[in-house]
């Protein structure tokens, strides 16, 4: 599959893949500093917004995008709904 354009400024195409998806039998502890690692790749990235967007426009239940875990996700999707219904 062809990246989209801002995928190729991406900062984590130079980070191992490990570093935003879950290994299988991660522990907590693990999960929350592998995640907070991520996010300071993210926060550092040029392109959070356009990730940020593409990932909350698709279920992508799986690892950190546009500076956002599986739960923030969710969280957002729903604000946006409920924002979207109120108006
Ligand atoms: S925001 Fe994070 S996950 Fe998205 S492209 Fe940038 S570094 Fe990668």
């Amino acid at each position: 599959m062809k990246p989209e354009s801002w995928q190729r400024r991406a900062r984590c195409r130079f980070e191992p893949k490990a570093l935003f998806f879950p290994p299988e039998g991660e522990r907590p502890d693990q999960r929350e500093a592998r995640e907070r690692r991520a996010m300071k790749t993210c926060a550092a990235c040029p392109v959070i917004e356009q990730c940020g967007e593409h990932t909350l426009d698709r279920p992508e239940p799986y690892g950190i995008w546009g500076g956002m875990t599986p739960d923030d996700r969710r969280i957002e999707r729903r604000r946006r709904r409920e924002t979207a219904r109120a108006a």
